[in-house]
């Protein structure tokens, strides 16, 4: 079998509501691209990521579509889409740090593939360890804590127990968030927050050790993404477990964490992070640093989420549980696949059909695809 064309579908999705987290203003919709890689059989593959611009990402879709058309495709014309690995190395080496781009391709192939042996990705990965993802709901910025507490309650009611509060621009008020949360829910939920790398070192010091008492379990990017020493120091000078997510791209940067101790715990993304193979090398690395690992995901669709879904159902260890899910769990007010994965009782269930086992529709494709 070989790959014959690479085709980029840029959509905009809307949010349900306007999505606020440290980095930049209310968000109304997001700019996601689905790649459909073609092969000589006819069977297609289908990958996502995100043109998400925060966090570290300058990815534009059509940066994303040209880099995909103009350069990828010509590279991997005519090669096998089970040649992973190879072809992921090839990418890089051709053009570095297009880790966003490379992540909607790497993952169409494995879709091929599982789709061409009739089994789900995680049967190629590693086989199959669990079967259902337990998932954190996301906690966004609200206007006042009432919103907040609304806003967690109507997950709690849905079964979610793990929750990701945003923080990061106004610490009184992030503080007054977790102890209304805390107060609200007891010890019946797992806490973390999330500064998204916007806090100063002295501001994050600061506010985490006003939160020890509030039994947070991990603090995700309280500094910026470039500040490891700071993150080593906040390690050693606050009892909250720290997560690196901006920090960590390739393994080289998560290495450094490792070898720095400026983390405990790993946040991956598929858009971040350049796809399934990539994110499974990065969780084989942390592993064995010891660290804890949480699958994260930019709000996406039911592509990516699938595809970490996949990645959760071959790994043998012991997995956080992540916001991998958030497009789907209420983020997005639409989606773009015939069957969406939807929580329930705050887990996912793997889809256990061929590939990534969710399927485009046509239809919603049509709808939201800005290109015609
Ligand atoms: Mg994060």
């Amino acid at each position: 079998m070989k790959i014959t064309e690479l085709e980029t579908i840029p959509l905009r999705l809307p949010f349900a509501q306007p999505f606020k987290i440290s980095q930049g203003g209310d968000r109304e919709t997001i700019e996601t691209l689905i790649v459909r890689v073609h092969t000589d059989e006819g069977i297609v593959g289908i990958g996502e990521t995100q043109a998400w611009r925060r966090q570290g990402s300058a990815e534009l879709l059509w940066s994303l579509v040209h880099t995909i058309k103009d350069q990828f495709e010509p590279m991997i014309t005519g090669r096998s889409p089970f040649d992973v690995a190879g072809i992921v190395h090839a990418l890089n080496e051709a053009l570095d740090n297009t880790l966003y781009a490379q992540a909607a391709v790497a993952d169409a192939l494995y879709d091929i593939a599982g789709k061409a042996v009739g089994l789900p990705v995680h049967k190629l990965l590693g086989g199959e360890c669990r079967d259902r993802v337990r998932i954190a709901g996301l906690l966004a910025m609200k206007p006042t804590v009432a919103e907040l507490l609304e806003s967690a309650q109507a997950f709690y009611d849905r079964g979610f127990r793990h929750f990701g509060l945003k923080i990061g621009v106004d610490p009184r008020q992030d503080l007054a968030n977790v102890v209304a949360l805390r107060n609200h829910f007891g010890d019946r939920i797992v806490l973390r927050v999330d500064a998204n790398g916007a806090l100063s070192y002295d501001a994050a010091l600061s506010l985490l050790r006003k939160l020890e008492p509030y039994d947070i379990d991990a603090a995700e990017q309280p500094i910026a993404i470039w500040d490891l020493e700071g993150l080593a120091a906040l390690c050693r000078a606050t009892s909250i477990p720290i997560m690196a997510d901006e920090s960590v791209s390739t393994d080289h940067s998560l290495l450094e964490v490792i070898r720095r101790r400026a983390a405990t715990v790993v946040q991956t993304k598929i858009a971040k992070n350049g796809g399934m193979y990539r994110v499974w090398r990065l969780w084989a690395l942390a592993s064995a640093a010891g660290m804890r690992i949480y699958p994260g995901n930019h709000p996406s669709t039911s592509v990516a989420t699938a595809a970490v879904a996949q990645l959760c159902a071959a790994w043998p260890g012991a997995l956080m549980e992540g916001v991998f899910a958030v497009g789907v769990s209420g983020a997005l007010a639409a989606d773009v696949v015939t069957d969406p994965i939807v929580p329930v009782n705050g887990e996912i269930r793997v889809p256990p059909g061929p590939g990534l086992g969710v399927e485009l529709d046509p239809e919603a494709i049509d709808r939201f695809r800005i290109d015609r």
